[in-house]
């Protein structure tokens, strides 16, 4: 273990302020732990930030142009609709915020007495110390992984989307999800 001043030593640090690490950092210091979550974009991870949350607004975009499409089989005669993409991206923005800040998580972390560090990405320089991308070295008698799940991306998907080209105009489709989780 590399040496550092005892402010930065922690009995726990969680890296990833997802869901799974700010339950176990704060379940930690409730049984009387001094913990550190480390998080290197925003709190609330995947499903607050780019997953489950903004999804839900984009299915239920795709859920209303699919609808006002389909009026005309139930006698309504509407005209066709057109996804004005710059006020999906709001809405979906607004959203996440409005999800964000109804979760807190930072403020719960304060109230727990969990340290939360934004200081970059967390690597491990021994099994009792990170460094993180601001140069900060920290340390703890445990460490918990939290930090989701990501795609693989396959070669072969890879060679093809390069030979096409890329444009940042709305996608053609939507996605509608499965999920159960509904915040429109
Ligand atoms: C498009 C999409 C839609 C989804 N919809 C749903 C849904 O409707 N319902 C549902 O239950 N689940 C849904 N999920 C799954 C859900 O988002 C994940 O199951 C959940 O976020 C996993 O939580 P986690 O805490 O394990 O990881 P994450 O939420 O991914 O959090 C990991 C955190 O770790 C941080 N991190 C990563 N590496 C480091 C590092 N080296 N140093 C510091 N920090 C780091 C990341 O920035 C991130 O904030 C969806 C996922 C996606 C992608």
């Amino acid at each position: 273990m590399q040496l550092t001043d005892d402010s930065q030593h922690y009995d726990l640090v969680v890296i990833g302020a997802g869901p799974a690490g700010t339950s176990a950092a704060i379940r930690a210091a409730e049984l009387g732990a001094r913990v550190a979550v480390v998080e290197a974009s925003r709190t609330g991870g995947t499903c607050v930030n780019t997953g489950c949350v903004p999804t839900r607004v984009l299915a239920k975009t795709a859920r209303i142009v699919r609808e006002v499409r389909l009026a005309h089989e139930y006698g309504i005669a509407i005209s066709a609709p057109e996804v004005q993409w710059d006020a999906t991206v709001t809405r979906v923005r607004a959203t996440v915020d409005k999800v964000r800040s109804l979760k807190d998580e930072a403020g719960r972390f304060a109230a727990s007495g969990v340290e939360l560090i934004l200081e970059g990405r967390a690597r491990f320089v021994d099994a009792n110390t990170l460094t993180l991308d601001s140069g900060k070295q920290i340390t703890a008698e445990s460490m918990i992984i939290a930090v989701g799940g990501h795609s693989r991306r396959l070669p072969m998907l890879l060679a093809r989307m390069r030979s096409r080209s890329c444009s940042l105009s709305p996608p053609r489709w939507l996605p509608a999800s499965t999920f159960p989780l509904s915040p429109e």
